[in-house]
């Protein structure tokens, strides 16, 4: 073969230009592309070996990645099938031309599109002025060599490659010299290749070993970049718990925390789909992950942005989903509507939903000491899934502020009998905050009333999901009402004071009150119940931490309350007795007392009342 050479064919003037141009951070993409070309290109080799083929020396297959920063080259090499003169010129100057103009065009109006996956040999150009190929097959033939610096014009020659393989030279172009550092290709190489299916070395690292003499030796070998056979594509027998925790730590090596449980996904039909995911131990609240789930396709890493493949609410766990069904060339907008992956996104909800039915069923001891982690994940889950909420009812759990677990099942059944009021409703009992909420909690509890608790930021909204699914029950939170009345039952109390009586005091309570914003109630209750008390109307409070947490401005309406006195607490009978003025102070000294207990008492209002109870004394 002489040199030929050739203009490789395009409707676009020059695609070059616009592949350099190609969304600038994401240059490093290139090495991902190469190395994974070769990656196939050994696979392939080792398939047809096994078929019998004969592919010549056949007990190394590394791949070998080598900088020259004198040179400024960066080579890829594999000992894989390699290229015929033939397939030169039909797979890079035909097709993989094609294929990235195409992938290119699509990608001109699609700034989305998946781990830009697909634009293959030709994303060499975006950091490199020229590129070389020098391949020779493992069937009989020459060597070639192909070179092209950037224009569509390329030589393609007789190569003095010996042995079978490929080597892909890049000439690093002034702008991307980056990618000669030592440090920056390592870094490229653990995020994209870490798993790749097979053994990539990328120069020698040192090995330090102390030895008996305690004289340290310094050995160079092989830094090798993955493990070819990470734990997701084995099978779940193959592994213990401990390989799955070492796998973990695989994955996040800044991590030091074990992950709580996983789940092994394993999939043939009607998709491909293997992974492992991890529940991760939550702190308090949602904190900000910097753990994602990674995609893979074949053990290639694509991205750790897991949007539109992955259900919004599992996007809080880790670990690896690795499909090669899962389409790449494509905007995150089109994933949604895409019937495979849809089906992907509906299998992972229903694989996590049977593993936590079956962790809770096989050892719920254990399922309620990880509820603290797990819990705010489901319900997130229930809230945004409905699918998922369907299943969950048969392990999602609640906690009375006595540390004890129930299905919602379990706990409506165990207070119906003491906690139904007379409308026929069971009312649920919650604190939102057990120290806040203390006064209103001990006088619940002396009336023997079960109260969950329900503490977090979710629960906001948590409470309200289950009072929609829940037949025949009511939320309240305990400062809704009076202790006595939050559950109603026929049983009022005769007041001991007269209709008149009764009349005054309301009056002198609402008149001293005004300019506040509570709401004066007169309520007949146990003289041994406080004698004045403030709840929040369930429904009102409700509408407004929503509209609060929906970023409405509430500043016009201040929190409302109500003041509920107590007019069988004897107290009132000796205000009514007092002259005006003492009267006036002892109605405040109370609505202070009551505020103070809610730490609702401030400012000024805090020195008046200050200054009031010295007077008093
Ligand atoms: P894709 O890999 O998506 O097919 P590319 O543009 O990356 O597209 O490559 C085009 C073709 O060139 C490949 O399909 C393969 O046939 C051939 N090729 C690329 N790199 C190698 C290699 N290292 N060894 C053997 N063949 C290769």
């Amino acid at each position: 073969m002489s040199t030929i050479k050739g203009t490789i064919k395009t409707d676009v003037a020059n695609i070059f230009p616009i592949i350099k141009k190609f969304l600038y951070s994401d240059h490093e993409i290139f090495l991902r592309e190469l190395v994974a070309n070769a990656t196939d290109a050994t696979q392939k080799l080792k398939t047809y070996a096994s078929k019998g083929e004969s592919i010549g020396q056949s007990d190394d297959f590394r791949i070998e990645i080598k900088l020259d920063e004198a040179a400024k080259t960066l080579t890829v090499s594999d000992k894989g099938i390699g290229m015929t003169k033939d397939e030169v010129e039909k797979y890079i100057n035909q097709i993989a031309f094609s294929s990235a103009q195409e992938f290119l065009d699509k990608y001109q109006d699609d700034n989305a599109i998946i781990g830009h996956f697909g634009l293959g040999f030709y994303s060499a150009f975006m950091v490199a002025d020229k590129v070389e190929i020098h391949t020779k097959s493992y069937k009989e033939g020459e060597a070639v060599r192909w070179s092209c610096d950037g224009d569509p014009e390329y030589t393609m020659s007789v190569g003095d490659k010996a042995d079978r393989g490929t080597d892909i030279i890049l000439h690093i172009n002034e702008e991307s010299e980056e990618f000669l550092k030592e440090a920056r290709v390592q870094e490229l190489l653990t995020k994209y290749c870490k798993f790749l299916p097979v053994e990539i070395k990328f120069g020698e690292k040192e090995l330090r070993e102390k030895g008996e003499d305690d004289i340290e030796t310094i050995e160079h070998v092989d830094n090798i970049i993955n493990n070819p056979s990470p734990a997701w594509t084995k099978k779940p027998s193959e592994l213990s718990d401990d390989d799955y925790k070492a796998f973990y730590r695989e994955l996040y090596p800044n991590t030091y925390e074990d992950p709580l449980f996983w789940i092994h996904l394993n999939v043939d039909f009607p998709f491909n789909l293997t992974g492992i995911l991890f529940f991760p131990k939550l702190k308090s609240n949602f904190e900000i992950r910097k753990n994602k789930i990674g995609l893979y396709c074949n053990q290639v890493f694509v991205t750790d942005n897991v949007e539109n493949i992955v259900p919004e609410f599992l996007t809080l766990l880790q670990g690896v989903i690795d499909s090669p069904d899962i389409p790449l060339n494509v905007s995150r907008s089109y994933l949604q509507s895409d019937p495979n992956v849809k089906r992907i996104s509906e299998h992972i909800t229903k694989k996590v939903a049977q593993k936590l039915a079956q962790l809770f069923k096989k050892d719920r001891e254990n399922f309620e000491s990880k509820w603290g982690d797990i819990g705010v994940f489901i319900k997130y889950g229930m809230l945004t899934d409905e699918k998922f909420a369907d299943k969950a009812k048969g392990f999602s759990l609640v906690e009375d502020v006595d540390g004890k677990f129930f299905t919602m099942e379990e706990y409506t059944e165990s207070i119906k009998e003491t906690q139904t009021d007379k409308s026929e409703k069971t009312i649920v009992l919650y604190s939102s905050n057990l120290q806040a909420q203390d006064a209103y909690l001990s006088a619940i509890k002396d009336k023997g009333y079960s109260v969950l608790k329900m503490d977090h930021e979710i629960d906001t909204h948590f409470v309200g999901w289950l009072e929609q699914n829940t037949e025949g029950v009511q939320f309240k939170r305990v400062d809704a009402d009076v202790a006595d009345k939050l559950i109603d039952t026929d049983s009022d109390l005769e007041s001991v004071l007269s209709e008149d009586q009764q009349t005054k005091l309301k009056t002198l309570f609402t008149e001293e009150l005004t300019g506040s914003t509570a709401m004066v109630e007169l309520k007949a209750l146990s003289p041994e119940s406080a004698p004045v008390q403030i709840t929040k109307n369930e429904i009102m409070r409700r509408y407004q931490e929503m509209s609060a947490y929906n970023g409405m401005d509430m500043g016009g309406f201040p929190q409302s309350y109500n003041l509920v006195v107590n007019s069988n607490h004897p107290i009132m009978e000796k205000i009514l007795k007092k002259q005006i003025e003492n009267r006036k102070k002892m109605v405040n000294q109370l609505h202070d007392l009551a505020l103070l207990q809610q730490n609702m008492l401030s400012g000024a209002n805090l020195t008046d009342f200050i200054k009031r109870s010295m007077d008093l004394l």
